[in-house]
């Protein structure tokens, strides 16, 4: 058992407020802040954004015991509906049973605070935190960064605030904190396919919807309401742009042009075009994510990445697996925790940077191709015969917990080995074939 510490955590989101489910399970006190209103008593009914949820989220939260509970809120999707011109393929992503799951944020987030309220954690909204003094773990906070502040002191601080975190903002300010922020040139736009009359889903439910049209591509997911959320990526700036889509005649035109089953559901196009906000992207790196037994980095406010992978939740969820595995093994030795901690996760929070960047264009481009298709075909036809010799990389990093280093370097040489496969003749007739599985054994055992 932990001596009991005084542990504030600067942000209610997903990853802040399960982070205090965990703490206050063993024997802290745990006040979470967040500037903005209590998401429970705000109406988002018009828009939900929601999020992949796999395997590495389901194991901190069963973890804690409340993973059941968000099970009924989770739309299980089991395959790709990839929308080309005329047809729609379907590709399974896992074997068998294996699914990612369709979730509101705001429904999850909502739930979580109350789970978390349930054990014992004090929620302060609308309360910003400005800074943070790191050597005493004292938080500064006021309405304006300009006016009074009140300081509050713990025994530990732990920034989840978020890609534009204030507490890292702090830590910046040390010599040696690195630092990198890139912001790609593709934002994003939601959408929103309503349900049918009787409440039943326009799409098949349990797909997640790709159009994949090289440099942009619709994705939609599913919503429990028989809604679903789309999310449109596209370049800011040139041909296909959202700069290129001006009035409500030029977003009719290219989606009747270039999505053009989309027309029929989403009945309120232009006004969603131009209602909604056109967001950004940005991949931040930084280390170190710890100051002493002090301060602690988490999810989005250490490694904020593209959403390509439908990661950035799981991994911020995994950082409090790890965390908690860490507070397990040293007890109260809270410098060892945080430093073993961040050991841990910096690698694999940059190899999930890098996957997710990559996967956008196995996303907007690839599955738009046959040839690729193929390809995934052959590999999941040697995997469902050799699981152990081969791990498809989706898999590796959606339904497994091996580390995502891990899966950024075999799947590099997975690539390597099937581009070899790709070059045998006539590969389109023969790819079921013994020849290409005794091919891909022969090249494994080299
Ligand atoms: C389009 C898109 C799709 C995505 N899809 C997926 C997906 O499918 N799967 C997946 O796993 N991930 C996905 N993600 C990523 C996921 O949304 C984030 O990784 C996750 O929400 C990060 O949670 P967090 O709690 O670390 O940070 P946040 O959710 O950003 O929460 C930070 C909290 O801190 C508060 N805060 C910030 N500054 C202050 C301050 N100064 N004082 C007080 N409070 C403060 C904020 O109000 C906020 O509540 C997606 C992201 C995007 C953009």
């Amino acid at each position: 058992m932990q001596k009991s510490q005084k542990i504030a955590i600067v942000g209610s989101g997903l990853v802040g407020s399960l982070l205090a489910i965990y703490l206050k399970k063993a024997g802290h006190t745990v006040h979470v802040f967040d500037r903005s209103p209590d998401i429970r008593l705000i109406n988002f009914s018009g828009r939900s954004i929601n999020l992949a949820m796999s395997h590495r989220g389901w194991k901190a939260l069963d973890g804690v015991g409340i993973g059941d509970e968000v099970r009924k809120i989770a739309i299980p999707m089991d395959k790709r509906a990839i929308h080309i011109k005329d047809k729609i393929n379907f590709q399974h992503y896992g074997k068998e049973g294996e699914s990612i799951y369709s979730i509101s944020r705001g429904t999850l987030n909502r739930k979580m605070i109350d789970l978390a309220e349930a054990t014992g954690v004090e929620f302060f909204f609308e309360q910003r935190i400005w800074d943070v003094t790191l050597v005493t773990a004292t938080l500064h906070i006021g309405e304006t960064e300009r006016g009074e502040w009140q300081d509050l002191k713990y025994d530990m601080v732990f920034g989840a605030d978020g890609a534009f975190s204030r507490i890292r903002h702090r830590m910046q300010r040390q010599s040696m904190f690195n630092y990198s922020q890139e912001f790609l040139n593709t934002g994003y736009k939601e959408l929103n396919i309503p349900a049918n009359a009787d409440g039943s889903h326009k799409l098949d439910k349990n797909s997640f919807h790709i159009w994949p049209r090289g440099s942009y591509m619709l994705i939609a997911l599913p919503n429990l309401d028989g809604s679903f959320t789309c999310t449109l990526f596209m370049p800011f700036e040139g041909e296909n742009s959202f700069a290129s889509l001006k009035e409500r005649k030029d977003v009719e035109a290219f989606f009747e042009k270039n999505l053009p089953d989309t027309i029929d559901v989403i009945p309120k196009l232009a006004e969603d075009f131009f209602n909604n906000p056109t967001s950004t992207l940005v991949t931040m790196k930084c280390f170190p994510w710890t100051y002493e037994d002090k301060i602690a980095l988490i999810g989005d406010a250490c490694h904020a990445i593209v959403p390509f992978y439908g990661q950035g939740m799981n991994a911020g969820f995994e950082d409090i697996s790890v965390l908690y595995e860490m507070i397990e093994k040293y007890d109260n030795d809270w410098i060892t925790i945080f430093s073993e901690y961040e050991k841990s996760r910096k690698p694999n929070a940059d190899a999930i940077a890098e996957l997710s960047y990559r996967n956008f264009m196995e996303m907007s481009t690839k599955t738009a191709d046959e040839k690729f298709l193929l390809q995934k075909k052959i590999e999941k036809r040697f995997s469902d015969k050799y699981p152990d010799k081969w791990l498809p990389m989706y898999s590796r990093v959606t339904f497994s917990h091996n580390p995502y280093t891990e899966a950024l370097a075999i799947g590099d040489q997975q690539n390597a080995l099937m581009d070899e496969i790709m070059k045998m003749e006539n590969i389109e007739q023969i790819w079921d074939s013994e020849l290409v599985e005794n091919k891909i054994l022969e090249l494994l055992s080299k």
